[in-house]
């Protein structure tokens, strides 16, 4: 019924705005900047490791390649390299313990020889190595150099051998004389658990794992602990350049990849932070006002069903019900229909402007109505034509006046009339003379009698009258015989001139007798035997005794 019930929107946007609001505000207001707190703090923490680790890179490794070019520039080893290039069997005592004094000299952990055909001439340890640091074994080939490479390239290079812990960081330089190549230096650092256990003493890290181009480390909270290295997610974290934040068995950690530049490479750095006390209460705040927010969606989400049933519902019915009064009253009235979309939107308004013009035209009808009324009930007890009472009046008048004579010994005459010969006015001089002439005799027969006597039209030609008071049979025909005089008399009707008569049966109370049917009956064989006899008379019908 209702099409544009379009209060609803405003509510239910209403509402849904305000859920959007608690939601967003919740996480703008709160949230996110709980979030962006820890992330800063996390970020200044990171940082602070990163640059740890990349001092303590640049201390310990990238000072290498500095010292292979100071031995590079040494002309002492350039001629012995010179020399043993030129015969490999030379006695080299002098030249080894030379050699050493360097290593000792630059506190190097080896360094070796490669003379012009790559031949290894001298692959000499630092003698104070600790046991479990210095190799029992010579230099691995694969540590060296390919000569070619060292004569071109000044570099670092980073090897691994995880089978047994050991890391080594070697610099190597191409060694010339005199515009020819002597051979290549290879000097180097030997890092193993050491190396770890130094940086993570220095940096507060635990280095998990290296490759060459990642580097895990964990971070430890001090309690002696270590957040368990996550390969995958580290790998995730890499890839999608993200931080991202795990929560297992109520321990949180953080992941960050930190970029650190080795030489000429840049490593990343895959960084689990346990996160701190300090940090679990505004997780839990954040938290908690998520929660809020959600809930207080949920409340208004429920106060927005409760509002359409309680409200919105019953409004529709109202409104459409609204508008069919709207449209009945503005019609009986005469007015203007409303437009329907003069109202879309405002159902209030519609119910307001119903009401409104129902009472008005209510008022402006009451006057009509009241007329409408008596109009009705005139013409229930009223012939229409003569405006005499009809036969339903004259049954009541007559039962309310028998009733009255009965109680207080009053008396009665009742007429019963009959127009003669009336139908043949009617078929010579047409139905609207013969009305007209219902209507004169009818005058007629309220002016024979008195003011107090009642004259009726029970129907056709047939009239009635109630004469009270009237005892007397010879009182009752001189009203009757002033009756058919008057009737008589010609009548003048649309230039035709006609006359009629008219006959009369006459019953009194008590004589004929004393309820309706009696009287009645009595007045109807009066009027029958005067029509049988010719018509034109009164007659006084037999008293009932004798009959
Ligand atoms: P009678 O002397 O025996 O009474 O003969 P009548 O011609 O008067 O015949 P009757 O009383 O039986 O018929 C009355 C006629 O009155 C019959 C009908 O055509 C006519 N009539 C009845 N009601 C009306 C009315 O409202 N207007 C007119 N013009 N004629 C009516
Ligand atoms: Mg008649």
């Amino acid at each position: 019924m209702l099409k544009n019930n379009s209060l609803i929107y405003p509510i239910l946007g209403f509402l849904a705005l305000t859920a959007l609001a608690s939601v967003t505000s919740g996480y703008f207001i709160n949230y996110a900047p709980v979030h962006k707190r820890i992330h800063q703090q996390l970020d200044e923490e990171i940082a602070a490791i990163g640059a740890d680790v990349q001092a303590r890179i640049d201390e310990e490794i990238l000072g290498l390649p500095r010292l292979a070019r100071v031995l590079q520039a040494d002309k002492r080893l350039r001629r012995e390299l010179s020399h043993f290039n030129e015969d490999p069997n030379a006695d080299s005592e002098r030249f080894h313990r030379y050699i050493k004094g360097q290593i000792e000299l630059f506190n190097l952990d080896f360094l070796q020889l490669v003379n012009a055909e790559g031949r290894l001439i001298h692959d000499l340890h630092n003698q104070h190595l600790p046991p479990d640091i210095a190799p029992d074994q010579p230099a691995k080939p694969e540590f060296l150099p390919d000569i070619q490479e060292a004569m071109t390239y000044k570099r670092i290079v980073l090897n691994m051998a995880e089978e047994d812990n050991t890391y080594s960081i070697h610099a190597t330089a191409p060694l010339f004389y005199k515009g020819a190549v002597l051979g290549a230096i290879t000097i180097g650092t030997l890092i193993n658990g050491a190396f770890s256990t130094n940086l993570s003493e220095y940096t507060g890290t635990k280095l998990a794992l290296v490759s060459n181009s990642i580097g895990l480390f964990a971070v430890s909270d001090g309690s002696g602990k270590w957040p368990a290295v996550d390969i995958k997610m580290a790998r995730e974290v890499i890839l999608e350049g993200k931080r991202q934040f795990s929560e297992e068995h109520g321990n949180a950690q953080a992941l960050f990849y930190q970029p650190v530049t080795f030489v000429d490479r840049t490593f990343t750095l895959v960084i689990f932070l346990p996160l701190e006390e300090s940090h679990a209460p505004l997780f839990e705040s954040a938290k908690r006002l998520v929660h809020t927010a959600i809930t207080i969606t949920i409340l208004v989400v429920m106060l927005g069903g409760a509002t359409y049933f309680v409200l919105i519902h019953p409004m529709r019915k109202l409104y459409g019900k609204a508008r069919i009064l709207l449209e009945v009253c503005s019609t009986s009235a005469g007015m203007v229909q409303p437009d329907p979309g003069r109202f879309r939107g405002n159902e209030l308004q519609v119910l307001d402007n119903a009401l409104e013009t129902a009472s008005m035209t209510v008022y402006a009808n009451m006057g009509h109505l009241l007329e409408q009324k008596e109009r009705f009930e005139t013409l229930a007890v009223r012939d229409a034509l003569t405006g005499l009472g009809n036969r339903r009046m004259f049954q009541d008048l007559l039962g309310t006046a028998t009733a009255l004579c009965r109680r207080h010994g009053g008396k009665l005459a009742l007429f019963y009339m009959d127009l003669d010969k009336f139908k043949p006015i009617n078929d010579t001089l047409g139905h609207d003379i013969g009305d007209m002439l219902l209507q004169e005799a009818a005058s007629r027969l309220q002016e024979a009698v008195r003011d107090s006597d009642v004259v009726f039209r029970l129907g056709g030609d047939e009239f009635a009258a109630l004469l009270p008071e009237c005892s007397t049979t010879d009182l009752a025909l001189e009203v009757g015989n002033r009756v058919l005089v008057r009737v008589k008399e010609p009548y003048h009707l649309k230039g035709h001139e006609c006359s009629i008569g008219v006959s009369i049966g006459i019953s009194l109370f008590p004589i004929h007798g004393e309820d309706i049917d009696t009287l009645l009956k009595s007045a109807d064989s009066a009027l029958y035997s005067v029509k049988e006899s010719g018509r034109g008379r009164c007659a006084v019908a037999k008293p009932i005794k004798s009959a």
